[in-house]
């Protein structure tokens, strides 16, 4: 199965943005410090989940400096309703401190700094860069991921830096944050893990998953 051409791709993408023309991030944060933390809290979490406890959280930890001087005990106390909430405490502490140590207590602007700080991977990086200083990237989330399988922008069994490299490939850099930001909300509420919704879908006619799964469902 050939994959989907560069062409074909960015009719996706305008289909998907004309079905959600506004998306953004969902997380909410006044500064990049506090987006940092927030889309560290958010990995495997929703970023309803996590908007409800970082109110709370960045009214007794605005800064790094007060971040990094609570006690664990009570920042769990804070995200305990958000999964995986114990490391994830430690790290936003632990990430608190070494932007005191090694940055000057700023968030940093590269891929390769952001990715020195506890529980921050590629994907959070990409987020961070793109979304508080308007660096281009493409954060490949579980959503992202598989859109662009189902699409066959990428393979099945492509990585998520293979992923995030056919789509870099297919869509103009000017285009890579909003792009990453309409294919997240497609995913999370059209294309769906379990019930795609491809009876209705504007991208059918380009969408391999989809046309098998129709033909299946004439045959059922
Ligand atoms: Fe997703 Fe189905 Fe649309 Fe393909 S046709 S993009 S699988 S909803």
């Amino acid at each position: 199965m050939p994959l989907l051409s560069k062409v074909k791709t960015m009719q996706a993408l305008h289909l998907m943005s004309e079905m959600f023309p506004d998306a953004k991030g969902e997380l909410n944060a006044k500064n990049p410090f506090e987006l940092l933390i927030a889309v560290t809290l958010s990995a495997q979490t929703t970023d309803v989940a996590v908007n409800k406890v970082t109110p709370a959280l960045f009214k007794a930890y605005p800064t790094p400096e007060k971040l990094a001087m609570a006690q664990t005990d009570d920042i769990i106390e804070l995200i305990k309703t958000i999964g995986l909430y114990r490391n994830k405490a430690k790290n936003i502490k632990a990430a608190a401190q070494m932007l005191l140590d090694e940055f000057e207590g700023q968030v940093p602007k590269t891929h390769e700094e952001l990715e020195m700080l506890p529980g921050v991977g590629r994907k959070t990086a990409n987020v961070v860069l793109g979304d508080a200083f308007g660096i281009p990237g493409i954060a490949v989330d579980t959503h992202v991921q598989r859109v662009s399988k189902r699409l066959r922008i990428a393979k099945l069994d492509a990585s998520v830096k293979e992923v995030e490299l056919a789509l870099m490939k297919r869509v103009p850099e000017e285009l890579w944050v909003k792009a990453h930001h309409t294919i997240i909300l497609f995913g999370r509420y059209h294309c769906t893990a379990r019930k795609p919704k491809c009876e209705e879908c504007p991208l059918l006619e380009l969408c391999a998953d989809g046309k098998q799964r129709m033909k299946e469902k004439k045959k059922a």
